[in-house]
């Protein structure tokens, strides 16, 4: 069941997370607080994606992440990709998840490998 595609929920409403300004910002993965983790979903490309909300410590952003599971069946090690989408709220990335993975139309502030 996935929910309609909704241009709003496409919207990021409020300030940059402190992150945007750090040169280092891949480091960012070490510093976010885990919220709520929700599971596998599938994605239209095949692969294996975990979402999660993640917290800032510093700022009380919020980030939906992206966690994408790229099977490589020639060598049989798995990729993990790791992309940080800010979010207004948790009630926003609950939606966005909702829908499943239209990240790539996601007009907010993202950090991407
Ligand atoms: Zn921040």
């Amino acid at each position: 069941m996935t929910a309609e595609y909704d241009e709003e929920l496409m919207q990021f409403h409020g300030e940059n997370c402190c992150w945007f300004e750090k040169e280092d910002k891949y480091l960012i993965r070490f510093s976010l607080d885990i919220v709520k983790q929700y599971g596998e979903k599938d994605a239209s490309y095949g692969d294996h994606v975990h979402y999660m909300l993640r917290k800032c410590p510093d700022c009380g952003a919020y980030f939906l992440v992206e966690d994408v599971e790229q099977i490589s069946w020639s060598d049989g090690n798995d990729r993990m990709t790791y992309n940080y989408y800010q979010v207004d709220s948790p009630e926003h990335a609950d939606k966005l998840v909702e829908i499943g993975d239209p990240f790539f139309l996601y007009k907010g502030p993202k950090i991407l490998p």
